[in-house]
């Protein structure tokens, strides 16, 4: 690798052309091509497919690839995977096996719990349902179904440090409160959410209750029966698992309506092929994240400080939200605020240096409307459009650390001095 003088160390620069079939790089190419490494801070987007998990689901497209439905062997073999998958899902969630629904990622989940658990209250004569105003568009959108559909839904806010709090919630309720959706960890922040407790209130008043925690999963071993919460949503490629495929879990007794028709494919409640190999990635991958959960945040929350105690220090920027005690954030998700520099600048400049970081959820980066969730946490238009999302993970290293943290600075000094 290539120091910060452009020097390259001999010894990598060998492996690397011995991997090459055409002609070695010279030395101003190489040091070209280590110019243009990427940095990804971005893992609360996505996450890289671990290497382990592509070798446990590649079978299942080669050799095993029979439909999970059907009854002959191709077909039992493909059964058992699945079967397999979701006893281990359930196993490290603290579930039954019965109550895992494969979905095609958290977008469905979200739309599932959401919908038919609103159609589901509406037969029984509750028609207001609660969501908190940072919940990822997936329940945000599916929300605003609802409410053109006739539903009275209502939005609990979040304090300044994005949190909801329980006498928010407690306020809301009325007699025909059918569900209250709140996730468990901010997508945009890291906030962590009361669930427990949000869970416990509705428990006690007959209300479901609804919990994204596509954003806590990857990084704390969730446990349903601590949780508390009827229903649970998370994606497999925010742990290193592969794209478009998700859980929803359902509490045994809990009914809603199922949403996606077709066959009769779990248990009757959601139709469509299984995506085999994708499920069977998603248990190993999940099994690979809990045990490394621990650990990875010791190392992680060092991470985020080294780089916080070098940017934080710059004149003008400061930290969208708190997390004064580290139990009420996920230290690999943080929210900067850089006064008078638009974040799509800050973007197109960190991108021409290698470095991928966001404004926000990679679902809303298209759209230059200022983040929901900031703007709810009493940011102004102007100010949430100078925000940017950091998000890193198992792969960060303390060089990328400081490289981004000298980026930060330069691009800051590069884009005011134009002004
Ligand atoms: N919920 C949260 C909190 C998310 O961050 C995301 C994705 O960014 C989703 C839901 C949607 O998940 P998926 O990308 O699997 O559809």
């Amino acid at each position: 690798m290539a120091d910060s003088s452009g020097k390259v160390d001999k010894k990598v620069k060998k492996e690397y052309n011995k991997g090459r079939k055409e002609k070695p790089l010279d030395k101003g190419e190489w040091t070209k091509s280590m110019e243009k490494r990427l940095i990804y801070f971005d893992y609360a987007a996505t996450t890289s497919l671990d290497n382990e998990v592509l070798e446990k689901m590649l079978p299942y497209y080669k050799e095993n690839y029979g439909n999970a439905d059907s009854l002959h062997a191709f077909g039992r073999k493909a059964q058992t995977a699945v079967d397999v998958a979701r006893d281990k899902v359930a196993e490290l969630i603290g579930a039954k096996p019965s109550e895992i629904y494969f979905t095609s990622g958290g977008t469905e989940s979200d739309n599932w719990a959401v919908l038919g658990g609103a159609y589901a209250c509406k037969k029984r004569g509750k028609t207001h349902i609660l969501a908190s105003q940072i919940e990822h568009h997936a329940v945000l959108s599916a929300m605003e179904r609802l409410e053109k559909e006739g539903f009275d839904v209502e939005y609990i806010p979040v304090n300044a440090g994005g949190r909801v709090e329980i006498n928010e919630v407690e306020k809301r309720i009325k007699p025909n409160t059918g569900l209250v959706a709140v996730m468990k960890a901010n997508n945009e922040t890291g906030a962590i959410q009361p669930v427990e407790e949000i869970a416990k209130l509705c428990k006690d008043r007959g209300i479901l209750c609804f919990s994204d925690c596509v954003q806590y999963v990857p990084h704390r071993n969730l446990d349903v029966n601590e949780l508390g919460a009827d229903m649970v949503a998370f994606s497999s490629h925010k742990f290193h698992g592969p794209k478009g495929c998700g859980v929803l879990y359902i509490k045994k007794g809990v009914s809603i309506e199922k949403l996606v028709a077709g066959g009769e494919q779990e248990r009757g409640m959601r139709g469509g092929t299984l995506n085999v190999p994708a499920v069977v990635g998603l248990a190993y991958a999940l099994e690979l994240c809990f045990k490394n959960n621990q650990q990875r945040e010791e190392r992680i929350l060092a991470l985020r400080k080294k780089f916080l105690d070098k940017v934080l220090g710059l004149e003008g920027v400061s930290l969208n939200g708190s997390f004064e005690q580290d139990e009420e954030s996920l230290p690999s998700i943080f929210n900067l605020r850089f006064d008078g520099v638009e974040n799509t600048s800050f973007l197109y400049n960190m991108d021409l240096n290698g470095v991928a970081v966001a404004s926000g959820s990679a679902c809303a980066s298209a759209s230059l409307k200022p983040s929901h969730v900031l703007t709810a946490m009493g940011l102004s238009e102007g100010q949430a459009k100078n925000s940017i999302r950091f998000s890193i993970g198992k792969d960060t290293t303390e060089e990328e650390i400081e490289f981004v943290a000298e980026k930060c600075a330069e691009i800051l000094q590069k884009i005011r001095a134009k002004k």
